[in-house]
């Protein structure tokens, strides 16, 4: 399977997408879901669904720039640490960078 990385601009946000990626298809296992889409710094890594599908979901690229303006905002480690840290206080669905995120969908 060959790995093709996309670079894009939108909401004035520089980013990219990597697809087939490793620590999303771990993601995807963990979370029991088939198509899944995880930000490390700039980039969106996708496993179960291609670029093309990906940036048709408006919803789904909206939630995923929310993630990296999210990055932005508190530097790479600084979100990351903040993030396990919500995960493990209040869960996945109600960990509050992914409650912004998931109101950022219809924004
Ligand atoms: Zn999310």
């Amino acid at each position: 399977m060959s790995k093709r990385r996309t670079y894009l601009q939108m909401e004035g946000i520089d980013f990219s997408i990597l697809e087939h990626s490793f620590p999303a298809r771990m993601a995807a296992y963990n979370l029991k879901a088939r198509k899944v889409a995880i930000v490390f710094g700039n980039t969106i890594h996708l496993y179960g669904a291609t670029t093309k599908e990906f940036l048709e979901n408006t919803a789904w690229v909206k939630h995923e720039l929310c993630h990296i303006r999210q990055y932005k905002q508190y530097g790479f480690w600084g979100f990351i640490a903040r993030y396990l840290f919500e995960s493990l206080r209040s869960g996945y669905y109600n960990n509050r960078f992914e409650v912004e995120a998931r109101a950022a969908e219809h924004l």
